[in-house]
């Protein structure tokens, strides 16, 4: 069957092909440690169950606006305003669009913004979503490799040698998937020079800021919003966000996108001819998942901290491994290259780690690090040991 051109060359999700391969596994009664989770496994909290269980007996239960109801979509703005304490002019619920996830928000404001053969960029290693939806859009992906591999973050140097005349959109992700790279506000501020530089210079791009791991961070100093560090790029900026991985709420699928009214009433229509506004019932959730203090999301918080630490402890036994110290989400990257024979990329090693040590993991090729894996510390602390240690004893025979 001859499908459209535009597919060719995507991909499918590895993440989720692995997890779903371990499943399989777990199926037939083996016992396989799964370190792939993309989502955390903390609850969601109980005052969020009982709106949507309240929204349902109330039957509001209809259609709702394109881009969400309006308590919701004021929530998101002032959420954001929070974080975004600078900015010229603060966010209203016109600044906003509810998506279905951050994953949409995403793709959305790619098929907005880029056409054929229009650049954009991001930073190796980055969230697999990416390149496959510029692709989608008929765009060029072009992946920036930092040469700092200790941690993985861009140099103003090198963001001004790569950013050219043709890229339309850059694409930051902090803290990052898969690597929990988290920019300080001193960092952020050096890239943020560049790209005004580059504004000043008759350069007409944007920036979309992917903040969906905001609330997991492990640094002293809080979560740094990308307009926080650069409110000056206001009118350049999509902020991303959602409560995928904030309030552990992955598969009610509550992204959005905060922008100019301009650029949402773009992704808006777009997304009125595509799957309208997302489910109403998780709507009224996610109002009162944003009302919540963020001391009702320590607990997980905190779990994500220590697992962090009892990884890293884990990971120091090991004589050949090195890795990127996350500062925030969720995961380890780990680069592989000892392990591998020559020529060898992570993949199959990561195919014989399942099928022989019975643990799961993401090759990286997909993040754009083919001799690296990632593994997710979010899953029971017992779980989280027996698979690491499965993983000594299959690499270095401890
Ligand atoms: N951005 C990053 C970096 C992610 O890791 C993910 C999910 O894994 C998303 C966006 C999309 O999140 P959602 O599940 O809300 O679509």
């Amino acid at each position: 069957m001859k499908f459209a051109d535009r597919l060719d060359g995507v991909t499918e999700s590895a993440t989720l092909r692995l997890n779903a391969m371990a499943t399989q596994l777990k199926s037939q009664g083996i016992d396989v440690v799964n370190l792939t989770a993309g989502e955390p496994d903390a609850n969601v909290l109980d005052p969020i169950k009982a709106a949507v269980e309240k929204a349902l007996r109330e039957n509001r239960s209809k259609y709702t606006p394109v881009p969400g109801i309006p308590d919701l979509r004021a929530a998101i703005a002032q959420k954001t305003n929070l974080q975004q304490p600078k900015i010229a002019s603060p966010w209203t619920g016109k600044n906003v669009v509810v998506t279905n996830g951050g994953k949409q928000a995403i793709y959305n404001v790619i098929q907005a913004m880029v056409n054929p053969g229009d650049s954009v960029q991001f930073i190796t290693p980055y969230w697999l979503s990416y390149p496959e939806m510029v692709k989608l859009a008929g765009g060029k992906p072009e992946a920036l490799e930092p040469t700092d591999r200790k941690t993985f973050k861009l140099s103003p140097k090198e963001l001004e040698e790569a950013l050219h005349a043709k890229v339309k959109l850059f694409i930051l992700n902090s803290p990052s998937n898969p690597a929990g790279v988290t920019y300080s506000l001193e960092e952020y501020q050096k890239l943020g020079e560049i790209f005004q530089k580059a504004l000043d210079n008759g350069h007409d791009f944007y920036i979309l800021s992917d903040e969906i791991y905001d609330r997991i961070v492990f640094t002293e100093a809080p979560f740094v919003s990308w307009l926080r560090a650069c409110p000056g790029l206001q009118s350049r900026t999509i902020t991303v966000n959602g409560l995928s991985k904030s309030s552990a709420m992955t598969g009610w699928r509550v992204g959005w996108s905060v922008a100019s009214e301009e650029m949402i009433q773009v992704l808006s229509t777009l997304q009125g001819q595509q799957t309208s506004g997302i489910s109403s019932l998780t709507q009224y959730a996610a109002v009162e998942a944003l009302r919540l203090p963020d001391t009702d999301y320590q607990p997980m918080v905190q779990k994500f901290k220590d697992r962090q630490k009892l990884t890293l402890s884990i990971l120091n036994k090991f004589k050949k491994m090195k890795w990127v110290s996350p500062e925030g989400a969720f995961y380890f990257f780990l680069d592989m290259s000892s392990y591998l024979k020559r020529g060898e990329t992570a993949a199959p090693l990561a195919e014989r780690l399942l099928s022989e040590a019975h643990v799961a993991v993401v090759p990286g090729e997909p993040f754009g690090a083919p001799n690296w894996i990632r593994i997710s510390f979010a899953l029971d602390e017992r779980e989280l040991v027996k698979g690491l240690e499965k993983m000594h004893q299959f690499l270095e025979g401890a």
